[in-house]
């Protein structure tokens, strides 16, 4: 699933097509993407809105539209664009929603798989939600403290505790295996056993990496394409995810692959981390 580094990727490219233009109309292929509205609903509320803004929060893409806040999170298959051209049959095949813009081009999320999910909010609603997510880890505000404390209150696993959004935002497997890594930390630990010294290592790398992989326009492995519709960079820099098996690169060992933490793939070197 699109994480931080290329749901801000989507969003920054985004920006510059959207933002004051006005929805004429809006059309969706499935419901089973949409949660808390109907389809009618959805598509009635859309036209004749103007988007105010588009930002990121957490794996989210969020659409000002004054009153209400068009959420999307791109599902693993998806991809969320503005197309200035018709559709092929492929594209318009799985374009789930379609949202025609004043002065031409079309903003479209695309998902194969239809893993991902739409909602639409009203400020109250919103507040709500964005409330429920952990702090974003690039916040120039966000603390080795406030890492500190958002982790230490969990026994479970430190991988598990990073990827949950309650927890921290934006933060899924991919980066979560590879901040680990980075900071010399056995994804299975304990979270509540790390150290001041953990949390520091592991809050610099965790925003050093996520930092990188913006500049490199996220982490393409499958279906992921940047709000231009181009491939993200940073798998070229991945240090542990995809690598299983492979030896590591700090000291040669072969990397460990598991799904016995999350269920997720875990990848990580026996002798770098502890
Ligand atoms: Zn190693």
């Amino acid at each position: 699933m699109p994480e931080l580094p290329e749901v801000e990727t989507i969003v920054r490219d985004l920006q510059p097509l959207v933002v004051g233009r006005r929805i004429v109309r809006a059309s969706l292929s499935h419901d089973d993407v949409l949660r808390g509205v109907t389809r009618r609903q959805l598509t009635r509320r859309l036209a004749g809105k103007t988007i105010r803004d588009v930002s990121r929060r957490a794996k989210h893409a969020v659409f000002d539209l004054g009153s209400e806040r068009l959420v999307i999170q791109p599902g693993m298959t998806g991809s969320l664009t503005v197309h200035r051209r018709r559709l092929t049959s492929a594209e318009s095949r799985y374009a789930v929603l379609r949202a025609e813009l004043n002065r031409g081009g079309e903003l479209v999320y695309t998902d194969v798989r239809r893993l991902g999910t739409i909602l639409l909010l009203n400020e109250k609603q919103w507040e709500l939600y964005d409330r429920a997510l952990g702090p974003e880890p690039l916040d120039p505000a966000f603390s080795v403290e406030q890492l500190g404390s958002a982790l230490g209150r969990s026994r479970q696993a430190i991988k598990k505790v990073l990827m949950d959004q309650r927890h921290l935002a934006g933060v899924g497997n991919i980066y979560a295996n590879e901040a680990l890594f980075a900071a010399g930390i056995d994804p299975s630990k304990a979270a509540n056993r790390l150290d001041t010294t953990d949390h520091q290592r592991l809050h610099a790398e965790l925003r050093r990496i996520l930092s990188a992989a913006i500049r490199s326009n996220g982490t393409t492995f499958r279906d992921y394409r940047t709000g231009t519709g181009e491939p993200g960079n940073f798998q070229l820099e991945l240090l542990v995810y995809g690598r299983e098996g492979e030896p590591c690169r700090r000291c040669g060992t072969r990397l460990t692959g598991t799904h016995a933490i999350d269920a997720r793939i875990s990848v990580f070197c026996h002798h770098c981390q502890s």
